[in-house]
């Protein structure tokens, strides 16, 4: 008899997006004349931008035709984009970074749950608390957790590190030394971040013990402050402990799309086996490239036109934080986030859990949100709220929450 992998079944519940979406059927069928606005799942809204759309339209011309058709993209990804990442994502900011450094892939949720792969399975993982649900999920289903204790709602083996409003959301070095640090930074859920002299801290720290940082970058386009990195590499000792993962989803629109990439310095090693090597061979054995009408897209987010259009985007969704948060803040709530990041972060009011509280708030408001508890224990007690959506959605939620 074939065997399964036992780790799945310790996997508590369904994914987070999954338990809201049925909690939201279940409003709308008894409640089939409300009208209900969804700030929660991290979705954006907008169209693609001119410039994309156009080079999209030109790539596919180029596959109706012989002499320009593509079959199979190169193991890393087309020259082309690797080179425009290079140039405006690292070298423009004083990052050295090869093009062979980047590892083009069809997005950061793979790319972040795929990764611990080339690790071995006795590492010891530290993670934010709350976080995005990948990054443990991902290591329960290769064995790495421990054991899973529902009333902590905590692994054995997983070293958490809260975030809360007593630390600024800021995480702290672990008492117990991790091997795999994982940090998010602008934060999903928490939509907070930290300078970049904290990050150069961090640097040092694994160097000094000998971590890995899996440093996702998912919202690097939305910083707007100015002592905030926008790549780990920019701190100094980076290459030799980092690995950062980057997606086109929130800075681009592309999240039906799929696009993003992955950095292994090649100065980053484990005694002196080559990191770059590993993920080269695990690209190229299980991931046969991102399309190449995909990849002309995500060059065209780096041209002229592209960035001036994105900026817009960013701004426009940055516009719909602001009115959240101002909106939220003038009606007596508690909230955090909303600066460098597309997320509103709130304390829940009379000390309602997360739960209850988007329950008031989908009955009461008809607005949807996400509650805190579901990224990790320390997220109880808060709720999560996404500028993603349209800003006549975003402004008539805030209307219904300043009346309740
Ligand atoms: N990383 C973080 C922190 C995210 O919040 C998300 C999406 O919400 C992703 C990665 C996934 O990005 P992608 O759409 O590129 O798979």
């Amino acid at each position: 008899m074939f065997k399964i992998n036992e780790n799945y079944q310790k996997l508590p519940g369904s994914y987070l997006f999954s338990t809201i979406a049925k909690k939201v059927a279940a409003f709308t069928q008894a409640n089939p004349d409300k009208d209900i606005i969804r700030l929660g799942i991290g979705d954006v809204t907008q169209p693609l931008a001119p410039a994309v759309i156009e080079a999209m339209h030109k790539a596919v011309d180029e596959m109706g035709s012989a002499e320009t058709f593509h079959g199979y993209a190169p193991d890393l990804g087309y020259e082309f984009l690797r080179n425009a990442i290079v140039e405006h994502d690292y070298t423009s900011r004083g990052c050295d970074i090869a093009p062979d450094e980047i590892f083009v892939s069809d997005g950061a949720k793979s790319d972040s749950a795929n990764i611990q792969e080339i690790f071995g399975a006795d590492n010891k993982i530290a993670v934010c608390d709350p976080v995005y649900p990948v990054y443990v999920d991902s290591n329960v289903m290769s064995g790495r957790t421990g054991v899973y204790n529902a009333e902590t709602e905590t692994w054995s083996d997983v070293i958490y590190m809260p975030c809360t409003m007593e630390n600024g959301f800021v995480p702290e070095f672990p008492k117990e030394t991790p091997d795999m640090i994982y940090l998010c930074l602008p934060n999903n859920p928490t939509g907070t971040t930290i300078t970049k002299a904290k990050l150069q801290e961090w640097v040092d720290y694994a160097n000094r013990v000998g971590a890995v940082i899996i440093y996702d970058g998912a919202y690097e386009a939305y910083i707007s402050e100015e002592d905030v990195a926008h790549s780990i590499y920019e701190c100094e000792g980076a290459k030799t402990c980092a690995i950062e993962l980057k997606s086109f989803s929130k800075n681009a629109g592309f999240t039906g799309v799929r696009l993003g990439y992955t950095v292994v310095p090649k100065e980053l090693k484990c005694q002196d086996v080559s990191l770059h090597g590993m993920w080269a061979r695990r690209h190229g054995t299980k991931f046969n490239g991102a399309p190449y009408i995909v990849q002309r897209a995500g060059e065209a987010t780096y041209s002229k036109e592209g960035r001036a259009q994105l900026q817009e985007q960013v701004a426009y969704y940055m516009k719909n934080a602001a009115v959240i948060k101002t909106g939220l803040k003038d009606a007596g709530y508690t909230v955090f986030g909303g600066v460098n990041a597309p997320y509103i972060w709130l304390k829940t009011p009379d000390n309602m859990t997360s739960w209850e509280f988007f329950d008031y708030l989908l009955e009461r408001a008809n607005v949807v949100g996400t509650p805190g508890s579901g990224f990790g224990p320390s997220g109880e007690g808060y709720f999560r709220l996404t500028a993603f959506g349209s800003s006549e959605n975003t402004l008539a939620a805030i209307e219904r929450v300043k009346k309740l």
